[in-house]
């Protein structure tokens, strides 16, 4: 069994982030704001993109590079890249990947969740920010209602997918959502995670004012239905947990800008063109398809992926509570690497 490798902070890498896409079908505005993101907007061309194949031989080279066992498919939105049940499928193959998981924004679950779940995937993560209809049509810019994603999660739910909500929580957006969301989710079985908005990118306009924190999201909830911080279920874990006191259900509190995790951040992510990203705030990634497209051995490869890990010291996060004037970086956008 190959033992993790580590980053010049001690960090080791124990899991990967795939996107697969950069396209999306929704256009939420703190990720793909629709001014930018409209028709004259240029998207990866297909060549460009990994093909299914070299995703999965990627996958094996982080496999033996460094023992990971988990990967996640993101996007853009996952579930509009052709065949991506056939990914999961080469994935599941693989030995030594132990799970994978899926971040999407629930539309197209009716329609894949069943065979997803046949053919490996063990998880999802569905994004939605808030139940009022009109919002989030707004939200996602696509005037896409609530019931769609609802009707996702229930087909995930169905295919007997494990399942966790995503919220992403912003001020003078949906602050007023969060108490709703947790009492419609505090029953079902399905763990809410609320997601302090963060500096991603550079089209959507970030500012500190606009985090409401986990200090804040706590207090909302703990006044009307208290609860009360557990244990993260392993070292690395990004969510901090809590769970109801009358019913035990659990809820998460992911605070990358007010109480951040870089010191057991242990992710590498892939875009959809091939670049290891070793940050999700990082300005550039380490062209892997180039490679492995002029012919790269395995070996070569494995030792590259190494190299750049040893190399790793981002952590951003940290830096960012330190520092805040970031502006003139240019960084990877969310839609590229996938959160
Ligand atoms: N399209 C899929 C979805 O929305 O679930 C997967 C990709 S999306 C980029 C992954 C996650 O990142 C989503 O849960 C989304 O809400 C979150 N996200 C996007 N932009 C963000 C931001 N600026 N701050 C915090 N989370 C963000
Ligand atoms: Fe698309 Fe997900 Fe970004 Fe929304 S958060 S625009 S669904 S990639
Ligand atoms: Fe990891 Fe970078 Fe986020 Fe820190 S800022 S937790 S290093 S992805």
């Amino acid at each position: 069994m190959n033992t993790h490798i580590q980053d010049r902070l001690g960090r080791p890498l124990t899991d990967l982030r795939i996107s697969v896409t950069d396209r999306c079908n929704f256009r939420c505005r703190y990720c793909m704001p629709p001014e930018i993101f409209d028709k004259d907007f240029k998207f990866l061309p297909r060549n460009d993109v990994l093909t299914l194949e070299e995703i999965a031989h990627l996958t094996t080279l982080f496999v033996k590079a460094s023992g990971i066992k988990k990967v996640r498919i993101t996007g853009g939105e996952p579930l509009l890249r052709q065949n991506v049940t056939h990914l999961i499928t080469l994935l599941n193959e693989i030995k030594g990947i132990e799970d994978i998981a899926m971040t999407t924004n629930g539309t197209l679950l009716p329609k894949y969740a069943k065979s997803l779940k046949a053919v490996g995937l063990n998880r999802v993560t569905i994004s939605l920010d808030c139940l009022d209809d009109e919002k989030f049509r707004y939200i996602n810019g696509r005037n896409i209602g609530v019931q769609s994603v609802l009707t996702g999660i229930d087909s995930a739910v169905e295919a007997g997918l494990k399942v966790k909500i995503n919220m992403v929580v912003k001020r003078g957006m949906n602050e007023e959502d969060i108490l709703p969301m947790a009492k419609y989710f505090k029953d079902s079985g399905i763990i809410l995670r609320f997601i302090e908005y963060m500096d991603v990118g550079n089209t959507n306009g970030w500012k500190l004012d606009h985090v409401v924190s986990k200090k804040e999201i706590f207090s909302i909830i703990n006044k009307e239905m208290p609860i009360e911080p557990i244990e993260a279920n392993y070292e690395g874990e990004v969510a901090s947990r809590f769970k109801y006191k009358d019913n035990n259900n659990e809820i998460g509190i992911i605070s990358s800008v007010t109480d951040t995790f870089c010191s057991t951040c242990s992710r590498a992510r892939l875009s959809a063109d091939g670049k290891l990203v070793t940050c999700l705030f990082a300005t550039k990634g380490h062209d892997l398809k180039e490679l492995i497209r002029t012919g790269a051995s395995e070996d070569q490869l494995v030792e590259r992926i190494k190299d750049i890990w040893v190399s790793r010291n981002d952590r951003y996060s940290e830096e960012r509570l330190q520092q805040t004037d970031k502006k003139a970086i240019r960084k990877i956008e969310m839609s590229h690497i996938g959160g």
